[in-house]
């Protein structure tokens, strides 16, 4: 297909910001694509599906380089140019305008050639990387009109802004390939496309499987080696609530405070590691992947467990904020490894010997782990646990808990399949304090005398069902001055300034990756904020570099704690 069909529909994309309207004109366009699937990578502003985390690796700097050398305009025009604009996908489309008026041009560029160029990207390595990069792009914008080259810089800085969420995207598919009739069969269509994609991460998959008939989308199955979306768990209020939502007799487990992993072994005996953000992890947790060569005895596996720090010396359990350090470091990984230590706590198997697990009981899955794991104290063991239908019991268990320095429960149905990606009542987490959310930093100002120079005020937002965010307060206390006191202004500063977007005096707005857990201690309806709510003395209590925007708190969270701050 020629990059200028895509483009056309990334134009109409960004000018309507209606949910309906995106998801019409998504349809439509896939109607189109039905032999190149791949595509829908492009339209998600990627070029791998999503459980692959190759990036393009491009800079604004290198973007900037790029623009200047293909239109010939120096490289000072394109940044004043890209102050005045704040997006330098604009800025491509502004200065290739200016340079390609005069000759008659009719772009040649293909999808196929355009997924073809940024695949190279992140293959490059060694010496004359940027040069081999820049090169790619320069070609690119080369061959490009001035609407394409604005899409193409904008899909190498990872930020389309079209307004196209993994929703809007799913019901497209469903919309496109099954025309349902009433809201009844749109839902239904939507759950199967979220079904297949949560097992297969990968839109254009998931697509091919669609055009082909519901059976083959039900076909989906797991494969060792490939990243799956975790299981997630909502909250119950005490024992009684949890018995209540999970059934009885249930399954209660530790619920312990470090980080969750899935662990792969494939055929091939090559074990990889990732974090319920789908990053790959397996080169900082070498311990991890030794632990399980060495202790859990099957030929293939995906198991679901919890990674947690202690004390090298007092082989203390340490808090999740004292080992996330480890997840995102690329050096010094031996000597970390060996001043954070972390024990593998395994609570689940989704895939063993061969065939996915996901529709067998948890009673079941458990006893499966129970077999293969050959617990070992500080590497690798099973989730505590105990099976009980009496409040009194799970109470007492809840205390023993707590008192060996976990976070709570967890309360599991006995019966319960395990389903990818989902937030749904098969188990439930009991925590004593849960005055505390996960939610995305979309904004920040900087400071002013002595904090001059740093982001010291965050704006926080939550996200609705349908993943869009609401902003529901600031914060600007929980940070240390020095960054040997803890998590400090100054490293907050440094990841923030990746991600801006645009900068309005003091102010700044930024892609919202950066995940925190907030503390508060109430919330109040509030009409400053576009959430309805406001949280009251929010202060942050730490990073979570293993969670995204899919785990941070939704409004209907919100609500349910504010009825319970009035009960
Ligand atoms: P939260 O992070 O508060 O949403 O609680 C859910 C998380 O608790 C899961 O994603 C796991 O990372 C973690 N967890 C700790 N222990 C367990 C357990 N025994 N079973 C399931 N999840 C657990």
């Amino acid at each position: 297909m020629q990059y200028s069909k895509l483009a056309e529909v990334y134009e109409s994309l960004s000018k309507t910001t209606k949910g309906l309207e995106k998801k019409t004109l998504i349809a439509n366009f896939l109607k189109k694509i039905k032999n190149e699937p791949e595509i829908i990578y492009l339209l998600q502003g990627r070029f791998f599906p999503d459980y692959d985390e190759r990036e393009s690796g491009i800079s604004e700097q290198l973007a900037i380089k790029a623009i200047a050398k293909a239109t010939g305009i120096k490289e000072s025009v394109v940044v004043s140019e890209f102050r005045k604009l704040g997006d330098l996908g604009k800025v491509a489309e502004l200065l290739l305008a200016k340079k390609k008026q005069s000759s008659l041009f009719s772009s040649k560029l293909t999808t196929q050639k355009v997924l073809e160029s940024l695949r190279k990207l992140p293959e490059l390595e060694g010496k004359g990387t940027v040069e081999k990069k820049m090169n790619i792009i320069i070609e690119l914008l080369h061959a490009s009109s001035p609407i394409e080259a604005k899409y193409i810089i904008r899909t190498l800085l990872n930020d389309l802004k079209i307004g196209l969420g993994s929703g809007i995207l799913r019901d497209s598919i469903a919309e496109s390939c099954f025309s349902p009739k009433d809201i009844e069969e749109k839902r239904q269509k939507a759950n199967l496309i979220q079904n297949a994609y949560d097992k297969a991460t990968d839109f254009a998959e998931v697509f091919s499987l669609a055009l082909k008939g519901e059976k083959a989308l039900s076909s989906v199955s797991l494969s060792p080696g490939k990243p799956v979306k975790v299981m997630l768990y909502p909250k119950a209020k005490d024992i009684k609530d949890a018995f209540e939502i999970v059934g009885k007799p249930a399954a209660f487990e530790y619920k312990y405070d470090g980080f969750r992993m899935m662990i792969n072994k494939s055929d091939d005996e090559k074990i990889s590691i990732f974090t319920r953000r789908l990053d790959n992890v397996t080169k900082q947790f070498q311990d991890a992947v030794k632990y399980v060569k060495e202790h859990v005895n099957a030929k293939t596996f995906i198991i679901d467990c919890e990674a947690v720090g202690y004390d090298p010396k007092t082989k203390k359990y340490r808090p999740f904020q004292d080992i996330s350090q480890r997840i995102k470091r690329k050096y010094d990984i031996d000597k970390l490894e060996k001043e954070l230590p972390i024990e593998l706590n395994v609570f689940d198997v989704i895939y063993y010997n061969g065939e996915s697990l996901i529709d067998s009981p948890f009673k079941e899955r458990r006893k499966i782990i129970e077999k293969i794991i050959k617990p070992s104290a500080f590497q690798i063991r099973l989730a505590e646990q105990i099976i009980t239908d009496s409040d009194e019991k799970a109470e007492s268990f809840y205390e023993k808990a707590l008192e060996d320095g976990q976070e709570g429960l967890m309360a599991k149905n006995l019966e319960a399949i395990y389903k990818p990606g989902a937030r749904i009542g098969y188990a439930v987490k009991i925590k004593p304090n849960p005055e505390e959310f996960d939610l995305v930093i979309t904004g920040a100002e900087y400071g002013t005398g002595k904090r001059a120079g740093w982001l010291t005020s965050f704006d926080l937002s939550c996200k609705t069902k349908e993943g869009k965010l609401l902003e529901i307060g600031k914060a600007s206390t929980g940070l240390k001055e020095k960054p040997e006191e803890g998590l400090s202004f100054v490293e907050l500063t440094k990841e923030l300034k990746k991600l801006i977007m645009s900068e309005e005096g003091k102010h700044v707005q930024v892609k919202p990756e950066m995940v925190v857990s907030i503390g508060y201690q109430n919330i109040q309806e509030s009409p400053s904020y576009t959430s309805g709510f406001a949280l009251r003395f929010p202060r942050i209590l730490r990073l979570r570099p293993d969670r995204d925007i899919n785990d941070i708190a939704t409004l209907d969270e919100i609500k349910r704690e504010v009825k319970k701050g009035r009960r």
